[in-house]
């Protein structure tokens, strides 16, 4: 009787002891993947009407918005045509 009760011991200190390396292992790897998801936001360029990541916009402060082209030839065409309006 003694040596079942050794075992039945045994057995669960191996359950907890093993339980115990798993949340050790699983931890690190939980905290270290983290994707910067906010800088793929996809954005409509005004002037020609394609989309595109917003961090690689080109930024043109107009009036009290501030409007995001694709790129510096998108921003000053759209520039020309204010000033022929
Ligand atoms: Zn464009």
């Amino acid at each position: 009787m003694k040596l079942l009760l050794l075992i039945i011991i045994a057995y669960l200190a191996y359950r907890a002891a093993k339980s115990w390396v798993m949340r050790n292992l699983q931890s690190p790897g939980q905290n270290g993947s983290s994707q910067p998801s906010i800088d793929d936001v996809m954005v409509k360029d005004p002037e020609c009407g394609i989309y595109f990541p917003q961090r690689e916009g080109v930024e043109l402060k107009c009036g009290g918005e501030t409007l995001l082209f694709c790129s510096a030839v998108c921003r000053d065409g759209f520039l020309e045509k204010q000033k022929r309006e």
